[in-house]
């Protein structure tokens, strides 16, 4: 339902909260149609509340209340008022503790929203986060209200054998009627977001740890039973994660259990609940057959992130949602790092750059944009953003490069101590990392309340005479009142023969790079004793998130692509070269002149091919072009059909030209393997799969039959997948036949058939919209599940941006229709879902006012949810 008037929140009006509830005991009565809760809270008036006798005011939505008492009498119906968000008392105790008890029932089967208690397949489970705590029960719903749990479930024995909540098992029972009981208590204060159960038929994997202070940990996954088979992977991860939290951050678990539940039906990846993570199975389930090196990668990212929030979240958590940035940027940048050490640092760091330029900078340059603390929103859950997560993440790893890798675990020590089991703010952060290293990061807050991505502009001089190379910066943002951001740059200088060139500067030296702080809107370095003009590496490792606008020949790029001993300029290098290249070539297909493959690009690729790689995941993305999404942010008007011409036409050529190489290099790596994750099969994968997908772009009748044998014979999922999307995107005859193959093979097997969905959507192929609009109506589609939703909708308007994009606006009507069609279900999924058409300005006067269309049809919709309305009316204000 929408109001008339969406209120708005604003991070300004943040007061402390009334009330206090310092502990509370839950009893559910768990039932699919009819769930009881009673709950009893020990409230007692804030006293840093300065206001006298305010009334106690509750969130709680979508309840049915039976019942609710003050220290044991009971309350009529005058002394409380209720609506359709609060349940406000308007007299309470004011000079001691007291009790106030709340009887309510809800419906898990009715809620498909997925927050707070709902079903998934036969299980009973919760998502808290942000604010799904007050459609369970009334409650003081806001992170800074910390409270003890002690929660008893009670259900039918057969339906429901497995009570899961926080915290550790203290007592359980039988009760007559087939039913029994068990009772969770949690030790540590928790906000109410963190608060979880889970009720069902599962099975469950356990294994143990031992912490760096010998304690005994016990580690349970709980699945259901046909996926016992799937865990042993993000069990590992998880040891792995917690022994990195002990010698990386000097953090250890602390409670005596760590429970994992993979739930098929979730809005999100997966939640930290305290000791009882509920998970999205896509990032718990792997096997080799069934799951590919990416998602090996992905489960083991997310088992880190949720175990690293027990301190970055959990133990130290945010004070309002306004802080969100303060748990998610921070753990983020740990599970990243995490990650680098546990696979490639140089493939991990280009990865997270290419989701961040591709997604989040579209983001930071559209309607929607906002700061990594944002002032104000409509519907908090419209904030879990690329955003508040990769930007966020950007943020902290600029600290780190300020004040050092010893300083940032100083800083990191020192909040950890000064804030444990508190609500705190981003500021808090900052001022830890301050105080720990006597920096002044004063300017550098503005990170946190500015929106939009700085473009640094840069150019550079040689003076022969005094051997010294300047280079001036330009920083500006969308905004000219912004004040200018704080920026470390790293840079490195290359002589003319490859060698690194020792960096001297008027104070300072070092031997290979030095990192440079941007602090005015422009500002000169001068880089000293250079007997030649230096070829100047920028911005090293990305050491900051920005555009930044430097000429550079191709030639130029050529020799950094050659000689950069930092692999993400090295990499960068090659994308700019092919980026340049390409959007000469999209500017000729507008034209309509010859298109003209550039000898220059040829010969980079041909050096990378003759040249030696160690870590061949490395090698492979340097042979990856651009993603077509990533071209699009480069053009001031987006033109999906050139981008798509121009970039194929440079695919083919590069095949055309080193055929032999990729034949041979497929030939070399090609392994009847079963799909291990360790580095050196993953990189072997990746290698011949991107030369597989180079050789189909042939379409020649042998490499036709090289993807199918590679489709028929494959034992692990990674190449059966590469394969299959090679013939999906080609005009191989035999298409039909391996899409319907691989569903036989594969039906029942939701997460693989989730693949099936995504690959057929993000075709190139001119039939993929009728395909869409057929897979819709597949008995495997449901509109109810968000991974099936974002297998075939989300992949289609976010991945491709050829046919989604379609000039006559099929792709816009059909994703508002599907919009609309989940709003009254899922509004969370919904909103996520418009993503795609908020980038309307981007395109032509056409295509601009069919988007605009759409978006005004959403908001003339009745019933449409406050998630949507936000998003829809921001994208066209
Ligand atoms: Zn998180």
């Amino acid at each position: 339902m929408r109001d008339a008037n969406p209120q708005t929140i604003y991070l300004k009006d943040y007061t402390v909260p009334e009330y206090l509830i310092e502990n509370v005991e839950l009893n559910f009565i768990l039932d699919e149609q009819e769930t009881r809760v009673v709950s009893k809270l020990s409230l007692k008036k804030n006293p840093q509340c300065k206001i006298a006798n305010p009334a106690l005011v509750l969130q709680g939505e979508e309840l049915d209340l039976v019942s609710i008492a003050i220290d044991g009498t009971a309350l009529d119906k005058t002394q409380y008022q209720q609506n359709k968000e609060t349940l406000s008392i308007a007299h309470v105790p004011q000079e001691q503790a007291f009790i106030l008890a709340i009887e309510n029932t809800i419906s898990p089967k009715a809620n498909t929203a997925l927050e707070g208690l709902y079903l998934s397949s036969t299980m009973l489970c919760t998502q808290c986060e942000a604010q799904g705590f007050r459609k369970i029960t009334y409650f003081l719903d806001r992170p800074d209200v910390m409270t003890r749990f002690k929660t008893t479930l009670i259900a039918d024995k057969d339906k429901y054998p497995v009570l899961l909540s926080n915290g550790n098992k203290v007592a359980e029972g039988e009760l007559k009627n087939n039913r029994h009981w068990v009772s969770w208590e949690d030790p540590f204060k928790k906000p109410c977001y963190l608060f979880a159960l889970v009720a069902g038929q599962l099975e469950c994997i356990e294994d143990s740890f031992t912490t760096m202070s010998n304690r005994e940990i016990c580690l349970q996954i709980f699945v259901e039973k046909h996926d016992v088979d799937k865990c042993s992977h993000a069990m590992q991860s998880l040891k792995n994660s917690m022994r990195w939290d002990e010698e990386t951050y000097d953090r250890e678990y602390d409670l005596d259990l760590y429970m994992i539940v993979a739930v098929s039906h979730f809005n999100m990846g997966a939640m930290e609940n305290k000791g009882l993570n509920v998970f999205n199975t896509k990032f718990v389930l792997a096997r080799p057959d069934t799951a590919t090196d990416s998602d090996y990668e992905h489960i083991e990212g997310v088992i880190g992130h949720e175990y690293f929030h027990n301190w970055t979240g959990n133990r130290i958590t945010c004070r309002d949602w306004f802080q969100l940035s303060l748990k998610e940027g921070f753990t983020v940048f740990r599970d990243q790092e995490f990650t680098a050490d546990q696979t490639s640092k140089a493939v991990k760091r280009i990865e997270d750059v290419k989701l961040l330029r591709t997604r989040q900078f579209a983001e930071d340059a559209g309607p929607l944009s906002h700061p990594i603390r944002p002032e104000s929103y409509i519907e908090i859950n419209n904030f879990y953003t690329l955003t508040v997560y990769e930007k966020g993440a950007e943020v902290v790893r600029m600290i780190r490069t300020l004040v050092g890798e010893n300083g940032f675990r100083k800083g990191s020590d020192l909040y950890f101590q000064r804030h444990d089991g508190q609500a705190v703010t981003c500021d808090d952060f900052v001022s830890a990392m301050e105080d720990a290293n006597d920096f002044d990061l004063r300017q550098f807050r503005h990170w946190y309340s500015q929106s939009g991505t700085p473009t640094l502009e840069v150019t550079q001089s040689y003076n022969q005479d005094k051997q010294t190379c300047k280079i001036t910066l330009k920083q500006s943002s969308k905004s000219t009142t912004e004040e200018p951001l704080h920026i470390p740059i790293k840079v490195g200088l290359l002589n003319s023969d490859g060698s690194s060139a020792a960096v001297y500067t008027a104070n300072e030296e070092t031997a290979d790079e030095i990192i440079i702080e941007l602090k005015e809107k422009e500002q000169s370095f001068i880089f000293e004793q250079l007997e030649e003009k230096p070829v100047v590496s920028l911005l090293r490792g990305f050491s900051a998130p920005v555009i930044l606008k430097m000429e550079q020949s191709l030639e130029e790029l050529a020799f950094l692509l050659s000689h950069d001993t930092d692999t993400f300029n090295r990499w960068e290098a090659g994308q700019k070269m092919s980026c340049q290249v390409i959007l000469g070539l999209i500017e000729d297909c507008q034209k309509k002149r010859t298109l003209q493959m550039n000898p220059l690009l040829l010969e980079a690729y041909k050096n990378v091919l003759q040249q030696p790689w160690d870590d061949l995941s490395y090698f492979s993305l340097l042979l990856s072009l651009p993603e077509e999404n990533y071209l699009a942010g480069q053009m001031d008007v987006i033109d999906v059909d050139a981008i798509h011409t121009a970039r194929e036409f440079v695919k083919q050529a590069l095949a055309e030209q080193l055929q032999s190489q990729f034949q041979a290099l497929y030939q070399q790596f090609h392994k009847d393997e079963s799909g291990q994750f360790d580095a050196g099969a993953i990189g072997r994968r990746r290698i011949k799969n991107i030369c597989l997908s180079y050789l189909m772009q042939l379409e020649t009748e042998q490499n036709y039959q090289l993807a199918k044998a590679q489709f028929n014979t494959a034992k692990n999922m990674t190449d059966q997948m590469a394969a299959l999307s090679c013939i999906v995107n080609s005009n191989n005859p035999a298409k039909p036949s391996c899409l319907e193959s691989f569903y036989q093979q594969w039906k029942n097997e939701a997460l693989v058939i989730d693949k099936w969905f995504t690959l057929q959507a993000c075709s190139s192929a001119k039939d993929t919209f009728d395909t869409v609009q057929t897979l819709l109506q597949h008995s495997a589609f449901e509109l109810s599940n968000p991974n099936r939703v974002r297998s075939l909708t989300g992949a289609f308007s976010q991945s491709n941006q050829l046919h989604f994009h379609a000039a006559n606006g099929q792709g816009y009507q059909f994703l508002a229709d599907q919009i609309i069609a989940l709003n009254s279900l899922n509004p969370q999924v919904a909103s996520r879902m418009v993503s795609a058409l908020t980038q309307w300005k981007r395109f032509d006067n056409a295509r601009q006012a069919l988007m605009k269309t759409q978006l005004e049809r959403l908001i003339n919709t009745a019933d449409i949810s406050k998630d949507v309305f936000e998003v829809a009316s921001k994208s066209l204000a």
